[in-house]
């Protein structure tokens, strides 16, 4: 066997097996054995033959005495094995796994657990899962564990335990190259890669698991680190172009704002300055709360490139939010004397601001709808110094001429290809970056995914917002918290309503049957609670100008309440709309709910933010007041982490951690641990010429990357 062989050379699987490995994306015998148990069942409870009864389910211990493969009638494989114990014997039958029988071998000692059953000869057990045991003397007591497995139709646990039990057993354990360099399991007492996987798939007792879990989690976490400190490397081997601004100027700029800026805005901004300043590139994650006013920080960097003579890029994730910071950035380079040209390109449309035709009234923002062949020229040849866009803006053919800055708004958002990709430059210099996010994550998390990224915080939110009033609304007090949300509307303020789905809930899954729909919730507002009002709707499916007409409804306030999906979480600006109402809130995470009711935080009007849940649990409601508590997002997305465990942070797989890598997470310890010892690599061994096998498990990651 080899660990690269395709699963299907190995095992005899069926059609229907082999899609379903598929699905789970596992290919070779390796794949195989990285699909780790999500959890154990516990079969401890342990009989003697003499005492089983028909119906039993549980574990016997005993001697193989006898083995035996034939065909049924229905010319199914049936392998057949005789255990004895000291009390008595008991066949065991499997069908359609005729390699149990090369496994088990007379004489064997081993460990079944299944289900007990009556047939003409007497009892047996059918399709037990097994495993072999040392010795025969002492199986009493001792725990028996069996993986469960995330699994798909098609693929069961018992299958991909036999699975792991043959191939750990028909590959050699010098085949197992341990990425993670002895030393570091030592000092850390983790288990080895081979006694790993042992552990993992077939472990003797709990703490085998666990320590195997533990192991993976910090191969993991270690190996994300160690990229990524890589890469800050790689990116640092390359010049950037230096920036100069005296205090004067930048200071003389910021007086363009309409507001003081706050404290933590003021110091970001300086040190992007002085980071800017070098010769080598910036690599800043900007991180604050929605409304924290990161848009200004980002404003104030790109005078700073623009008054060089350089050019940047700003990249948002969605459409909306591209327009929405085009139109913010012309609001605020249109107040200096230098006209300072803005481009903008997304799928659907490119702008040049400002329009040559100055009476031209297009959108009112003073800038012009131009093709993308033209704007791309001036891109190209530096006349437009700031670009800002979708996805649209990191493709083949968009070229700066000398892009000193590249600003990615959300860039959890966008995969490390894209990133990279936007921050390389013809010339030899490569951007400076400077990353922004709204996203609270917990620090552990923030440690890992954002290690080669220095941070800056917004921590205060500008002067004159009013706390928002957060109320959780249980199933009996909906009428009340409707009879406020009329109230307030009829003061002239309006409201989102944040539905988990867009569509009819499918009639095939039973978990999303009460799930709230855009659409549904969205005619019964109107039809039975707010006739009065006009009702506007958002959500994903949308066309990005039909998206953009209901935006420009609600903005106008021509629709009192928008009804939308939670793609409305990331930066949408309507000073006016004061109300958030989040249906089924107990599906979201705090962090997430936290995120949804900063859209409402804008304005100096007091904000309500309404959680409704149709669950009563105790539990839920404790979980959903610390949204009452909380001081800011990051608090709360550590509650997360503790309450829900990883699998609470929202969106995780987005972040290229696994399930396993997450339980790291809960582990501060841990994590620093991995970030110490990769930066100790990295440091002793920048090429990894000690660490042969760190490198190739570091170079196939890339791969992988480069082809997703
Ligand atoms: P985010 O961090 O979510 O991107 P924005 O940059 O969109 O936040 O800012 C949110 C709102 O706060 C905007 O309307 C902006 O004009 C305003 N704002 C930003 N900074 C300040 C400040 N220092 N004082 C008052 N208002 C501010
Ligand atoms: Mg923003």
């Amino acid at each position: 066997m080899e660990l690269d062989s395709l699963i299907e050379k190995n095992f005899k699987i069926t059609a229907r097996q082999k899609r379903a490995l598929g699905k789970l994306g596992l290919k070779t015998l390796r794949d195989m054995l990285f699909y780790f148990p999500s959890r154990y069942e516990n079969f401890s409870e342990r009989k003697n033959i003499i005492d089983l009864r028909d119906g039993d389910k549980t574990t016997v211990y005993g001697k193989i005495v006898e083995t035996e493969r034939q065909k049924t009638r229905t010319r199914k494989m049936l392998s057949r094995i005789i255990i004895s114990d000291f009390t008595g014997t008991i066949n065991a039958l499997w069908f359609n796994q005729p390699y149990i029988t090369n496994i088990l071998k007379v004489g064997d000692k081993v460990a079944l657990t299944g289900k007990i059953s009556s047939g003409k000869s007497g009892l047996y057990i059918a399709n037990p899962t097994f495993k072999k045991v040392d010795s025969y003397e002492d199986l009493g007591g001792g725990e028996a564990l069996l993986a469960v497995y995330p699994e798909t139709r098609g693929i069961t646990s018992r299958w991909m335990r036999f699975g792991a039990q043959k191939i750990l057993a028909g590959i050699s354990n010098a085949d197992f190259h341990d990425p993670v360099p002895r030393n570091i399991l030592k000092k850390y007492h983790l288990p080895g890669l081979h006694s790993s996987l042992v552990y993992i798939h077939t472990p003797q007792k709990a703490e085998d698991a666990e320590a195997a879990r533990k192991r993976f989690a910090f191969e993991e976490i270690f190996f994300i680190q160690l990229k990524r400190l890589k890469e800050r490397m790689e990116r640092e081997k390359h010049p950037a172009f230096s920036i100069e601004i005296s205090k004067k100027e930048m200071g003389d700029f910021l007086k363009i704002f309409p507001f003081e800026l706050t404290k933590s805005q003021k110091k970001s901004i300086n040190r992007i300055v002085e980071d800017l300043g070098k010769k080598t590139p910036m690599s800043r994650l900007l991180e604050g709360d929605v409304g924290s006013g990161k848009t200004a920080v980002a404003v104030a960097a790109s005078y700073a490139i623009v008054k060089n003579k350089y050019q940047v890029a700003y990249m948002a994730p969605t459409e909306i939010l591209a327009r929405q910071h085009f139109k913010s950035f012309i609001e605020y380079f249109s107040q200096l004397r230098l006209t300072t040209k803005i481009g903008m390109i997304t799928s659907s449309e490119c702008r040049k601001y400002p329009s040559k035709v100055s009476f031209e009234r297009n959108k009112g923002d003073g800038s012009t709808r131009i093709s993308k062949s033209q704007l791309l020229k001036w891109v190209e040849n530096g006349e437009i110094p700031i670009l800002i866009g979708t996805h649209a803006l990191i493709q083949k053919s968009v070229k700066f001429k000398k892009l000193a800055l590249a600003i990615i708004d959300e860039q959890h958002r966008f995969g490390t290809r894209q990133r990279a990709v936007l921050a390389r430059d013809k010339s030899e210099q490569i951007p400076h970056l400077l990353s922004m996010t709204a996203t609270p994550i917990p620090r552990t998390l923030a440690l890992t995914i954002y290690g080669d990224l220095d941070l800056s915080l917004l921590d205060e939110m500008p002067p004159g917002r009013k706390k928002i009033i957060t109320a959780i609304v249980p199933p009996g007090q909906r009428r009340r918290a409707y009879e406020q949300i009329r109230h307030e509307i009829n003061k002239g303020r309006q409201a989102f309503v944040i539905c988990p789905r867009i569509n009819e809930p499918d009639p095939n899954k039973e978990r999303t049957l009460n799930v709230k729909s855009v659409k549904e919730e969205a005619e019964r507002l109107k039809t039975e609670i707010f006739p009065e009002f006009e009702i506007g709707i958002l959500h994903g499916k949308m066309k990005p100008a039909e998206k953009e007409a209901a935006l420009e409804k609600f903005k106008k306030n021509e629709t009192q309440i928008l009804v939308a999906t939670s793609m409305i979480e990331v930066g949408i600006d309507i000073p006016n709309a004061t109300m958030i109402i989040i249906e089924g809130a107990e599906r979201f995470g705090l962090a997430q709910l936290h995120q949804l009711r900063g859209r409402v935080m804008r304005s100096s009007r007091q904000p309500y933010c309404f959680i409704f849940t149709d669950s009563d649990s105790e539990k839920t409601r404790e979980r959903l007041e610390a949204l009452e508590r909380a001081k800011n997002g990051f608090e709360l997305a550590e509650y997360d982490l503790k309450f829900r465990g990883s699998g609470g942070l929202s969106g995780a797989k987005q972040w290229g951690v696994s399930d396993i890598g997450m339980e790291a997470l809960k582990n501060i310890k841990m994590v620093e641990a991995a970030r110490l010892e990769s930066q100790k690599i990295l440091k002793q061994d920048p090429e990894f010429k000690k660490h042969p096998i760190v490198l190739k498990k570091l170079s196939s990651q890339k791969t992988k990357i480069h082809f997703e």
